[in-house]
């Protein structure tokens, strides 16, 4: 049996002369891309971080989540956010795709200080776009050959599937290793002929790593983690010197100076080949945070949340649906903290940006998402926020899904942001708008346009008594009238048609009244409003002004 040490020689060939064979353009060196893309000058504890998407126009909640802890942890700590573009892979991009992604971003106001933006990008550490950064990838690349740790390898699709077969038979590990790995020793003649005959190569990593051997990367979620050494030749560049994500992704967040990778779990599994990446090119590899994956409930069992199958996979659906973007990040942050809940008690008011945010307090498996706990969530967001807010984020969202929504709001801000005035900013807020697009139903009654005669006149009240009412209502209703003065006055009018002016004095002596002042107030809300449920009376007529409060109690009569 061949020793594992046999398999990892040196390298066999004159490799400074491999390397001018295999890239006789390239002239550049590190030492110059070092000098190029500098140390940052940031704050100490300044943290740099990326979010980094392939520009397939989709972006996942997963992605948001992910991103969302980029954001905190540069903005929290004085660093620096950045977009790259990874589009390595042209068979999933999407015409737009990359406008997508920063349209996606943008509404959810996660500001990015550099990287790629719609038409270019600004930032010193760039090219942003992958596709843009070849030659950095084909120095690193050049370099990692004169050292003998990287090599050519002309297997051909067919040559690995007949590997991968052998290897099944055998029983043996998957992948180009030890004695699989056929093209590792390969002499320079034996190269250079390939390559003369015009023969597709890839550029495979050296890797001197030995699977007994155990090492221990810290992850600022995960904590410590042990894996044994990574000791597949890993694909570095494609046939057509496109680099694969992990060698790409090395080369980009040393020189991007990059301290951070947030990321998913799934890159788990080619950690250890990463960290020896970074080791074989000489360089300190940044801090990584794999986050959970985002998983759903359906029936008993917990799944990860699909593109495919669910709709909420998608970052657009909350735009689409109208969830408040302050909503769905405060929901987030739920999610990516276990101590947030219990802060967000203690401060209700304050931003979200004071929260302490911290990798620590992440959780290390799947993130349930659910949506109706977004909605709760939702309600308490939404009753914190001003009028004014309100009316911005719904004016928007229906100029984009509700045309004729957004007219009516547009015609006359003032009235609408009155109506949403209504209830907000007391003590006790109402907490009943999860969406936006449940605002339209909610605000109709006080548009012509939208108004519907929903609910029937309380059966408790006759109807000569509910003729009384909507007749007598103007002369004793003045817009000058506070809430105390104007609910007064309705108790008098109750009081004069034989209902109790107090509940509790109707509960006492059901047989003494015809019914209570709940009753009375229930025609005029039936008749302003049409619904028997509607946000306070007193300010429903205020926001109506006399002569609509009067042409409605018209139009219910013989109701
Ligand atoms: N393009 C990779 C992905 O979408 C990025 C992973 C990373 O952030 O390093 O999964």
């Amino acid at each position: 049996m061949i020793s594992y040490a046999d398999y990892h020689k040196e390298a066999p060939t004159d490799t400074n002369a491999l390397a001018e064979l295999l890239y006789p353009n390239i002239t550049g060196t590190i030492a110059e891309l070092e000098e190029k893309y500098p140390p940052r000058q940031l704050p100490r504890g300044a943290k740099v971080t990326r979010f980094a998407p392939s520009p397939t126009g989709f972006v996942h909640i997963g992605g948001l989540f992910g991103a969302l802890t980029d954001e905190r942890l540069a903005h929290q700590s004085g660093g620096v956010f950045m977009l790259r573009i990874e589009d390595t892979d042209q068979k999933r991009e999407i015409e737009g795709g990359v406008q997508g992604i920063i349209t996606a971003f943008e509404r959810f106001g996660l500001r990015f200080d550099e990287g790629a933006t719609r038409d270019g990008e600004v930032g010193s550490y760039g090219p942003y776009r992958q596709r843009q950064r070849a030659e950095i990838y084909q120095i690193v690349a050049k370099q990692l050959v004169r050292e003998g740790k990287a090599y050519p390898c002309f297997c051909s699709e067919e040559d690995l599937a007949a590997m991968r077969e052998a290897q099944e038979k055998e029983k043996a590990n998957f992948g180009y290793y030890g004695k699989w790995a056929v093209h590792r020793d390969w002499t320079y003649d034996q190269i250079k002929e390939a390559i003369d005959e015009g023969k597709p190569f890839v550029l495979r990593f050296r890797s001197n790593g030995d699977p007994s051997v155990t090492k221990t990367v810290h992850d600022c979620i995960k904590g410590e983690l042990r894996f044994p050494e990574n000791d597949q030749d890993m694909v570095l560049l494609k046939s057509d010197g496109i680099p694969t994500y992990h060698f790409a992704h090395i080369c980009d967040d040393h020189f991007m100076r990059t301290t951070h990778v947030v990321r998913g779990e799934e890159w788990l599994a080619t950690l250890p080949f990463h960290i020896q990446l970074f080791e074989a090119v000489g360089w300190e590899h940044p801090e990584y945070c794999h986050t959970a994956q985002v998983m759903k409930l359906d029936g008993d069992a917990k799944r990860k949340l699909s593109k495919r199958k669910d709709p909420e996979a998608a970052v657009e659906y909350f735009h689409v649906e109208g969830f408040p973007v302050p909503s769905v990040l405060e929901y987030l942050m739920t999610l990516l903290n276990s101590n947030f809940e219990e802060w967000r008690l203690a401060n209700p008011t304050l931003p979200l940006d004071d929260f302490p945010f911290s990798t620590e307090r992440m959780g290390t498996s799947g993130s349930l998402f659910d949506l109706n706990k977004l909605r709760d969530v939702s309600k308490n967001v939404v009753a914190m926020l001003s009028a004014e807010e309100v009316y911005r984020y719904l004016s928007a969202w229906a100029e984009e899904y509700d045309p004729d929504f957004y007219r009516l709001l547009a015609a006359d801000p003032d009235k609408a942001t009155a109506i949403l005035q209504i209830g907000r900013g007391v003590p006790k807020p109402r907490k009943d708008i999860a969406v936006w697009s449940e605002m339209k139903r909610y605000m109709a009654f006080f548009y012509d346009e939208l108004f519907v005669r929903e609910d029937a006149m309380p059966e408790r009240v006759s109807p000569e008594d509910r003729a009384a009412i909507l007749e007598r209502y103007p002369s004793i209703y003045s817009p000058d009238d506070d809430g105390t003065v104007w609910f007064a006055k309705v108790k008098e009018l109750a009081a004069s048609l034989g209902y109790a002016p107090e509940t509790k004095l109707y509960k006492k002596n059901p047989g003494d009244y015809k019914g209570h002042v709940g009753d009375v107030a229930g025609v005029l809300r039936v008749a302003l409003t049409g619904r028997t449920n509607s946000p306070d009376l007193c300010e429903v007529c205020r926001i109506l002004g006399q002569d609509k409060v009067i042409e409605r109690l018209n139009g219910a009569r013989g109701l």
